[in-house]
C-alpha cells in the first residue's frame, strides 16, 4: 500500500477514535450526574444535582423541570409551602407549563429544535422572560403511560438540539430522572410520616415491617422468591470504645449507606436496630447471598478514618433467608415471618462461626450447603 492510501483512512480511524472518545466521555458525565440524582436524600439535593450539576457538567444555559402536582406521589412534595421553602425558579408546576410541554412532546417523545420552533406559551412557560438559549430539548419524564413532568434542557448553541438527532441517551437519562424522582418523593413522604432513621436516612423498623408485609402479598399473589438479609456490623461496642461515640454515629451512617449501595432502588434497607439492618430483596436464596457478599465486601472495605486520619475497620456479619410464598394471607404473612426469625438465626451462626461471614441455615432435606 501507498502512503496515499493510507493517510485518509489512518484519518478515518484517528476520527472513529476521537468519537468513541468523546461519546466514551459523554456517557461517563452523564453517570456522575445519574449516580448523584439515584442517591440523592431529599427533594432539594435532586434539584440541585439538575439545576446546578447538570448545567456544568453539559455546558447548558438552562435547564428548568416542570412535574404534574396532581400526580399522587409529587402531590406533598409540590404543596405551596412546600415550593415556597425550596424557593427554586427553575422548578415549575403552572398548568400551563405542562399543557405546552404535552403539545410538544408528540405521543410522550422528545422535543428539540431551536426556540423560535418552541412557541411562545412554551417559551415564556419554560425560560419566562429571561435570557432565552438558542435551541433546546423537552423531555418528558414517563413511566408507562404516565407522565408526571417534563425536563427542559436549554443551550445557546443553536445546532446543539437540532431536529432528527438522535436522542437515545437523552431517553435513557429521563428516565433515570423519573426512577430518581419517584424514589426521593418516596424518601420525602417516609420523613413526613416518621418513618426514617435521622442518623442513618434509613427507613426505620416500623416501615420496614410494614413494607415486608406488602412485599409478602406481592410475591405470593406472583409467585415470586422473596429473600431478607440481616445485617449486623461486629464488636460495634469495640468501635464506640476505642473512637467515642460520635466516631460510632459516624462509621453507622457509613455502614448504612454502603448497604444502601449494593442493593436495587426498589429493595428496601432500614435501620432494624442500635447496629443493626435489614434488607428486603426480590429474588431468591442465591440471589440474596450474592447481594449479601456484596455488602460484606463493600463494608470490608469502607474507607473510614477516625479523627487522626487511622483507618477504622469495620465488618458485618449477615444471615439470609428466603422464601418463595403461597397459600392464603394468613399463611403467606407467616411464612414472611419465618423467614425474618431464619434469617435472624443465621445472623447469629454468622458470629458464633467467626463473624465477618455470611450464613444462610440449612433445612432438612436441603441439599445447598451453608457458606
Ligand atoms: P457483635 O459482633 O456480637 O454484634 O458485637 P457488638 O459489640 O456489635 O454487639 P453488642 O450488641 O454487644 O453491642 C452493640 C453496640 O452498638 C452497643 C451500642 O452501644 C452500640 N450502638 C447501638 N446504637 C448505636 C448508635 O446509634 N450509635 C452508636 N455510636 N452506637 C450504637
Ligand atoms: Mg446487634
Ligand atoms: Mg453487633
Amino acid at each position: 500500500m501507498t502512503n496515499l492510501a493510507q493517510t485518509p483512512l489512518s484519518e478515518r480511524l484517528r476520527s472513529l477514535v476521537d468519537t468513541v472518545q468523546h461519546n466514551e466521555r459523554t456517557l461517563r458525565r452523564f453517570q456522575n450526574v445519574e449516580l448523584r440524582l439515584i442517591g440523592a436524600q431529599d427533594f432539594a439535593s435532586f434539584l440541585d444535582t439538575l439545576f446546578t450539576q447538570l448545567p456544568r457538567e453539559f455546558s447548558l444555559t438552562g435547564v428548568t423541570l416542570w412535574l404534574d402536582d396532581r400526580a399522587p406521589m409529587l402531590r406533598e412534595l409540590l404543596e405551596p409551602a412546600a415550593l415556597r421553602a425550596l424557593d427554586q425558579s427553575k422548578l415549575l408546576v403552572s398548568r400551563e407549563g405542562g399543557l405546552a410541554a404535552q403539545g410538544l412532546c408528540d405521543e410522550g417523545r422528545p422535543w428539540l429544535g431551536n426556540l423560535h420552533g418552541m412557541g411562545d406559551s412554551a417559551r415564556r412557560a419554560f425560560f419566562g422572560a429571561g435570557l432565552t438559549p438558542a435551541s433546546a430539548i423537552v423531555l418528558p419524564l414517563a413511566a408507562g403511560d404516565t407522565v408526571s413532568g417534563y425536563l427542559c434542557l436549554g443551550s445557546d448553541d443553536p445546532a446543539r438540539f437540532a431536529e432528527g438527532m438522535a436522542t437515545d441517551i437523552l431517553e435513557r437519562f429521563a428516565s433515570i430522572v423519573t426512577a430518581s424522582l419517584d424514589n426521593v418523593a418516596h424518601r420525602e413522604r417516609l420523613k413526613q410520616l416518621g418513618m426514617t432513621d435521622s442518623l442513618t436516612g434509613l427507613a426505620n423498623r416500623r416501615y420496614f415491617d410494614e413494607r415486608m408485609r406488602e412485599e409478602i402479598m406481592r410475591a405470593c399473589r406472583y409467585g415470586v422468591p422473596v429473600a431478607c438479609l440481616f445485617i449486623d456490623i461486629d464488636s460495634f461496642k469495640r468501635i464506640n470504645d476505642t473512637y467515642g461515640h460520635q466516631t460510632g454515629d459516624r462509621a453507622l451512617a457509613a455502614v448504612a449507606a454502603c448497604v444502601r449501595q449494593q442493593v436495587r432502588l426498589g429493595d428496601t434497607v432500614a435501620r432494624y436496630g442500635g447496629e443493626e439492618f435489614a434488607a428486603l430483596l426480590q429474588g431468591d436464596r442465591a440471589d440474596a447471598l450474592t447481594v449479601a457478599e456484596r455488602v460484606r465486601l463493600a463494608v470490608e472495605r469502607l474507607a473510614l478514618q477516625d479523627d487522626h486520619g487511622e483507618r477504622i475497620v469495620l465488618t458485618v456479619s449477615i444471615g439470609v433467608a428466603a422464601r418463595t410464598i403461597s397459600g392464603t394471607p394468613a399463611e403467606a404473612a407467616k411464612l414472611g415471618g419465618a423467614m425474618m426469625e431464619e434469617a435472624d438465626r443465621a445472623m447469629y451462626q454468622a458470629k458464633r462461626n467467626g463473624r465477618n461471614r455470611i450464613e444462610a441455615l440449612v433445612k432438612a432435606g436441603d441439599v445447598e450447603t451453608a457458606r
